[in-house]
């Protein structure tokens, strides 16, 4: 293969094999930009170099045909004694990774060239700067010399005095030490030899694709790690050759805001690496008007060029050599949440792109990062630890440490932050009560975390350093500050911050929006157009998980077109727990009638209120899933309590203890429940239904669809169906009934089960736990972290639908279920139906809507118009 391409080769489609550095140079080598000459070497070289520690064949002869085609362009040669070519050798992989890797300049400076460079360039303070500055990097990062030594020597020499003051024999004397350093750290010279130098920075570029922190950095951005970056070689051009040369950076438009202009940072009489690394001070890139007018206009001219071309918002990178203006990097730039939405728009109003392309340009994230309040101050002091960031938003309240006491305080019109070490399921009031929860065990997909995000509830999880003592109610830092109950804290779920008082926030106003207010606001504006948009082009429907009217009602109001998943067991919790006790303890068929007949009403009710919320949209409810016990008190509790009352214990205890060890079941989650609960505990799926119909017909317009959990066989689906359809049949009320797809079997038989099912939905948490045989409750704390590590999954399967397998199962049920029933109505009610992989993944197997949590509804929706087009 070819592995090495010119400038005047590539184009900006090539990120993959040029990476987009050097996609990018070609581009505006092509567009016929003041690019300084050179070529790229493919990212598919360094891949063979890693994986085999060496260079391909044929390399190093495609480098030097290269170099010589530069250096006869350039009429010099690389490091000739008497006018030497320079280059820098510069990494760049397909994603960009902001200083993550390796590049160093000035290649080709040695202890006869720097004289020549000298001769040439009328400047020997020039030379010797230049020629220090390549011991520094190439030492630092070719021959892995502790960058320190190098920084001290070049401050001690300084003193008082900044970097340009220092004078030729100054630098002539730090060339001395530097090399002296690296003699003395390296067991070698530094190498003379312009060529090896190249080819030692070449190979130093190849391998800094596995430096730490770009691995970390990787992991993060969820960039593949085996696709390796590309180096470019390139003439050097330079910014240190006075005050009439120097260096910056610039971009198209404020990153932060969106606003056009003319926003960067100018650094006079200097390299490249001095603005990142802050060595002075740099100046607004205005003011290179009054120093550089010809370069200033040059520069917003080409600014227009690429924007028009990229047709979005450019960064670039650029020096001013002796008053010539030239280009050395330029790609679409980062930019904040807020700023993306206002571009998008700004480009359709220009003309640049359509609205279906804005809508492509922005993401659910950013606009999930738009919806949550923020602290007014960014990364203020304070901060007593760092959590895990598990659900974004910022809560300020007092600290407590228990449910009961959240939602007491919570009562009186209080905030409080509910700190625990771990929740489970009896926090879920407390949690519902607080501002923000704050665990300090568990990983994001936590209990904490999960029920958090799908509250839309700001939440920080496994801030390891804090140690609760809920008794104590108190938590304490690892520098000792105690925080007691009732004192004030705000957490930052953003990233993760912990703070000690009142941190100020302010509200989002695309929630304000959102909640069907009109916030004067260009943001909004903006917001508001993409999200037309995309609900126009979008196929995918998206609904709500949703178990409250309150629920619905916000829901409906974000955009959601029904309820794709009313979860009834929350119904059961709270004041009811008792008449679910009631149900579990009953000996006999009346007493158990009893206890049902009790529940009937409440669940009405429940529904009706769902059904108004909704009026005219469908409503998904499941029957009851959940083991029994999960309503029952822990048996170590329990027992105690009877030991400790011995005789005087009730007799009610004594039968609750007796239904508590009959229900224990060492796997709970492959235990009685969802539909084998049904079967196994006569009239509590009858009764659910008879409690829908009862809504249904006191309601205007429901459109209900009773949804059978945790079917494997479609035997145990008919006999609810049956069942089921008899009382609605006898209540003369029309609903769907059908089935979650949760267990790997049901997926596997869904042409038969599709014969018992109006429709299906995917239940896909479940599905995720039973496909990989992880139990989601324990698998994070213990082993996903070193799973992320070592590879074995990108990102989480709870967070992601894993394509490969869990996917996998979900396209053969989707196809096999429509095989049987043309036009069965598909959807998914798991946590990834808000998350934007898997949106995108749902639009593609062709599912009929997602159902998410009321607050990513807007995500889904946005993400559902991406995946269209
Ligand atoms: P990064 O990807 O970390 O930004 P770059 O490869 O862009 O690294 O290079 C670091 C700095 O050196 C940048 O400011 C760049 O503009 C500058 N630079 C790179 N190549 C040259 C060159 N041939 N002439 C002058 N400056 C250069
Ligand atoms: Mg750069
Ligand atoms: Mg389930």
């Amino acid at each position: 293969p070819k592995y090495v391409y010119d400038f005047t080769e590539g184009n900006k489609d090539l990120k993959g094999l040029l990476g987009g550095k050097g996609a990018n140079l070609a581009e505006m080598t092509n567009l016929g930009l003041p690019v300084p000459p050179g070529f790229t070497i493919t990212t598919e070289a360094c891949r063979h170099y890693l994986s085999h520690g060496d260079m391909p064949d044929g390399l190093g002869e495609e480098v030097a045909a290269h170099l010589a085609a530069l250096e006869s362009g350039m009429g010099k040669r690389l490091g000739d004694p008497d006018d030497p070519l320079l280059v820098s050798v510069r990494s760049g992989a397909k994603f960009s990774m902001p200083g993550m890797m390796e590049t160093v300049l000035n290649i080709g400076i040695n202890d006869r060239s720097v004289l020549g460079l000298a001769k040439q360039s009328g400047n020997e303070r020039f030379a010797w700067d230049s020629y220090r500055r390549l011991i520094q990097m190439f030492g630092k990062t070719v021959l892995g010399v502790d960058g320190e030594l190098f920084e001290r020597a070049i401050d001690e020499l300084k003193g008082e005095r900044e970097d340009t003051d220092l004078d030729t024999p100054d630098l002539q004397r730090l060339v001395e030490t530097y090399k002296g350093i690296v003699r003395e750290r390296t067991g070698r010279e530094f190498p003379a030899d312009p060529r090896e130098q190249m080819d030692l920075a070449i190979r130093a570029v190849f391998g800094s694709w596995n430096a730490p922190r770009a691995v970390l950095y990787r992991r993060q951005e969820r960039i593949p790690a085996d696709l390796g970056t590309a180096v470019n070689v390139v003439a050097m051009v330079f910014g240190n050759l006075g005050a009439d040369s120097g260096t910056g950076v610039a971009f198209t438009r404020d990153p932060g805001t969106g606003q056009r202009g003319v926003y960067g940072d100018y650094l006079q009489n200097a390299q490249g690496e001095d603005v990142v690394a802050g060595i002075r001070n740099t100046v607004p890139l205005q003011e290179l008007e009054a120093v550089d007018p010809v370069s200033y206009r040059r520069l917003l001219e080409i600014m227009a060029t690429l924007e028009g071309h990229y047709r979005d918002l450019c960064d670039i990178e650029f020096t001013v050599e002796r008053g010539k203006l030239w280009m050395l990097q330029t790609r679409v730039g980062k930019r904040t949440a807020a700023a993306a939405f206002r571009i998008a728009v700004q480009l359709v109003d220009e003309g640049l792109i359509d609205m279906d392309e804005a809508v492509t340009r922005v993401t659910g994230d950013q606009l999930a990062q738009l919806m949550f309040p923020r602290f007014a101050t960014p990364e203020g002091d304070g901060r007593l630890t760092t959590g895990m960031n598990a659900s974004p938003g910022a809560a300020v309240g007092k600290a407590v440490f228990t449910s009961a006491r959240a939602v007491e305080l919570a009562g009186r019109g209080e905030d409080v932050i509910l700190v625990r070490r771990e929740t489970n399921p009896d926090d879920l009031s407390g949690m519902i009560a607080a501002k923000g929860v704050l665990t300090s065990r568990g990983g994001k997909t936590s209990h904490a975390a999960v029920v958090a995000r799908g509250m839309g509830k700001t939440c920080v999880c496994g801030a390891e350093e804090l140690d609760v003592d809920v008794d104590a109610r108190r938590f304490t830092t690892r520098d000792g500050t105690v925080v007691e109950e009732g004192d004030v804290i705000s957490i930052d779920g953003g990233n993760g911050a912990v703070y000690l008082g009142e941190v100020p926030v302010v509200a989002s106003p695309v929630v304000e929006y959102f909640e069907g207010g009109h916030p004067d606001d260009e943001l909004v504006a903006a917001v508001h157009r993409v999200m037309t948009h995309a609900d126009s082009v979008r196929v995918l429907g998206v609904r709500a998980n949703a178990d409250t009217p309150e629920d619905a009602a916000r829901a409906r109001r974000f955009g959601a077109q029904g309820v794709g998943l009313c979860r009834t067991e929350h119904m059961f919790l709270g004041d009811r727990r008792k008449l679910v006790e009631d149900l579990i303890l009953a000996t006999t068929p009346q007493e158990r009638q009893a206890a049902l007949d009790a529940l009937e009403p409440l669940q009405t009710a429940d529904f009706t209120g769902l059904f108004a919320a909704m009026d005219g949209l469908p409503v998904t409810i499941r029957l009851i899933d959940p083991p029994l016990h999960e309503f029952l008190p822990d048996i170590t509790d329990l027992s105690v309590r009877l030991a400790l009352a011995a005789d005087q214990a009730p007799e009610k205890d004594r039968r609750l203890l007796e239904a508590v060890r009959r229900l224990h079941e060492q796997n709970p989650m492959l235990g009685l429940r969802g539909v084998r609960l049904g079967l196994a505990v006569p009239g509590l799926f009858a009764m659910q239904v008879r409690a829908i119909a009862a809504a249904a017909r006191r309601s205007a317009n429901p459109k209900a669809e009773i949804m059978i959990p945790l079917v494997s066989a479609v035997q145990e689906l008919e006999l609810v169906r049956d069942e089921a359809a008899k009382i609605l049949a006898e209540t003369g009320v029309d609903a769907l009934i059908g089935t979650m797809i949760e267990v790997p079997r049901a997926a596997l038989t869904a042409g038969q089960i599709a014969e018992a099912a109006e429709f299906f939905s995917f239940g896909t948490n479940d599905l995720t736990q039973m496909t990989w045989g992880f139990s989601r409750d324990d698998v994070e704390s213990a082993f996903f972290g070193r799973y992320l590590d070592l590879g074995i999954f990108g990102v989480s399967p709870f967070e992601s639908i894993d394509p490969d397998g869990v996917g996998r199962l979900m396209r053969i049920a989707a196809e096999e279920g429509r095989r049987t029933r043309p036009g069965l109505k598909l959807g998914i009610c798991g946590e990834h139906g808000g998350d934007p992989e898997s949106v995108r993944f749902c639009h593609e197997i062709g599912l009929d809507y997602v159902s998410c949590s009321p607050f990513r509804v807007p995500v889904a929706r946005l993400e559902a118009g991406r995946a269209a087009l």
